[in-house]
């Protein structure tokens, strides 16, 4: 089985690449190890929120929206909390993907990919059942502990952090993050979800999942991020969560996912995926800001935050970010890549 282009996963990074692909006389495989009921399950481990800007840029939109969503909410703690006006939306997840991939010309490979080796016409992967696939051109969307990256650019992610997702009863009406006391950084979430349920996570270690109230299901994944320097060598590009585009302060990363699998296709079927190189370093998406103002914040224990936040005390404005700016310039990385992060990063 030779192909001009292999897509290794069909997450939001492949299946965004399978679509742009599609109808260009190109010959693709799209490779996905998970079958219905599994894959519909590893999809739905995630708070599903998109940022109306990432359907926008990508000129398309899913046909069902589970929930509008027009505010985030940061508390930093019992007293300082932070309300930033956006507009997006819970997806289901599973459903977007389908839709993405409908009617796409390729063929649906069910498999898992062992490894990946080069050859006289590019790659051949070696599937797990002992097939094989070789192609000219190959874009890795194959998630957190991507082999395409593994074996092609000999590299894994900085940074991984295992995080849960739990259903439960509740109601919710903004993207909720609290946090403070979930360590490294991170934080724990509170989304709406489908009708009378809400979406909550947090990083493993925090809680048991078991003792979340009204859970009726929960799941963990994987959560790469870092700065990853090359998204091409040869003939190959990583794109989502291979390449670790999620964002390291909101940790949004569908968006990111949908934009770079488009991008690096588009790149590679035009024959000029230096391109997606260019697009991926100059993106303010992808700055490396975001993982210093993420290590700066790790850094922080309450009293930091107690006074980083103090400006905000009565609410967010821009004005109030400008004035925090002046007064803790240490911190205007911080302010600035947390403003940006929740505006683009999802
Ligand atoms: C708990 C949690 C909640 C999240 N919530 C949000 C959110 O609300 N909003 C947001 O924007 N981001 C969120 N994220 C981040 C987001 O889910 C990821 O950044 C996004 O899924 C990346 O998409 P991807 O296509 O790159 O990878 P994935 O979604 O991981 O897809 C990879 C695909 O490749 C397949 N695959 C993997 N290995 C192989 C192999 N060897 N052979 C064949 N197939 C393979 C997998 O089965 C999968 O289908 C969340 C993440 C987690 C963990």
């Amino acid at each position: 089985m030779t192909y001009d282009v292999a897509v290794v996963g069909s997450g939001p990074a492949g299946a965004s690449a399978v679509r742009e692909l599609s109808g260009r006389g190109i010959s693709v495989a799209c490779i996905e190890r998970l079958h219905d009921e599994g894959f519909g399950r590893y999809h739905r481990i995630c708070g599903e929120a998109v940022s109306d800007r990432t359907f926008g840029k990508l000129g398309w939109r899913p046909s069902g929206c589970v929930r509008r969503v027009d505010t985030i909410r940061i508390a930093f703690s019992d007293e300082i909390s932070v309300d930033i006006p956006v507009g997006g939306m819970v997806v289901d997840r599973p459903l977007m993907l389908s839709e993405l991939m409908d009617g796409c010309d390729a063929d649906i490979i069910r498999g898992s990919v062992r490894s990946v080796g080069t050859d006289d016409v590019g790659y051949t992967l070696e599937l797990t059942d002992g097939r094989r696939i070789r192609c000219r051109g190959l874009i890795g969307a194959d998630g957190a502990h991507s082999a395409v990256r593994r074996d092609v650019f000999g590299t894994g992610p900085t940074r991984r952090l295992q995080v849960f997702n739990c259903i439960a009863e509740g109601e919710e009406d903004v993207l909720s993050f609290t946090v403070g006391g979930y360590g490294d950084g991170f934080y724990g979430w509170r989304f709406p979800s489908g009708p009378g349920k809400v979406s909550i996570g947090f990083p493993r270690g925090h809680t048991d999942p078991s003792e979340v109230e009204g859970i009726v299901d929960w799941g963990a994944r994987d959560l790469p991020f870092g700065v990853q320097e090359r998204v091409v060598d040869g003939c190959c590009a990583i794109a989502g969560d291979a390449a670790c585009l999620a964002n390291p302060l909101c940790f949004g990363g569908i968006g990111a996912a949908l934009l770079s699998g488009r991008e690096a296709a588009r790149a590679m079927a035009d024959g000029r995926l230096e391109r997606y190189q260019h697009w991926v370093s100059r993106n303010p998406m992808f700055s490396p800001h975001f993982m210093g103002a993420h290590d700066t914040f790790a850094s922080w224990g309450p009293e930091e935050i107690a006074d980083a936040m103090g400006p905000f005390r009565k609410g967010y404005s821009l004005a109030r970010g400008a004035y925090a700016m002046m007064r803790r310039p240490k911190w205007a990385e911080v302010y600035m890549s947390v403003y940006i992060a929740f505006n683009l990063g999802w």
